[in-house]
């Protein structure tokens, strides 16, 4: 059977090419990392201008954005080529610092001048229910 020969071949083709296969790919990962390193050692945070490879972190632009990707995700996934595309066209970059402080501060504008005020009507009921 001239279909079984293929197939018998094709096995031995791969066993034989496997221990390579997994070597090529182990440079190419040494290679992904490397590079992933030297971009981060290229970059500045863009609020205060520090720059060291393992201060940054990769803050989305628009947070309802249901696509997003965390950047340390995709790295850990060695999903490289997909991490320097959401880093350009979705992120800007931030030292852990400028990051905490930022969302710190977008936290506390939220938070803290609506709820101060009453709804409408509370004070009458409350008034009402204090007099009785
Ligand atoms: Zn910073
Ligand atoms: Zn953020």
């Amino acid at each position: 059977m001239p279909n079984e020969h293929y197939k018998k071949y094709g096995r031995e083709y791969y066993q034989k090419n496997k221990a390579r296969r997994i070597e090529a790919n182990r440079i190419n990962q040494e290679r992904y990392k490397q590079e992933w390193h030297d971009y981060k050692a290229a970059l500045a945070c863009a609020h205060c201008g520090a720059s060291h490879p393992a201060i940054f972190d990769f803050h989305h632009v628009n947070p309802d954005d249901p696509d997003k990707k965390h950047v340390n995700r995709l790295i850990k996934d060695r999903c490289y080529a997909q991490a320097y595309k959401e880093i350009e066209e979705k992120c800007i970059v931030l030292c852990a610092n400028c990051h905490r402080i930022h969302h710190y501060n977008e936290h506390h504008e939220q938070k803290n001048p609506p709820a101060a005020v009453p709804a409408e009507g509370a004070w009458e009921e409350a008034n009402l229910l204090h007099g009785e």
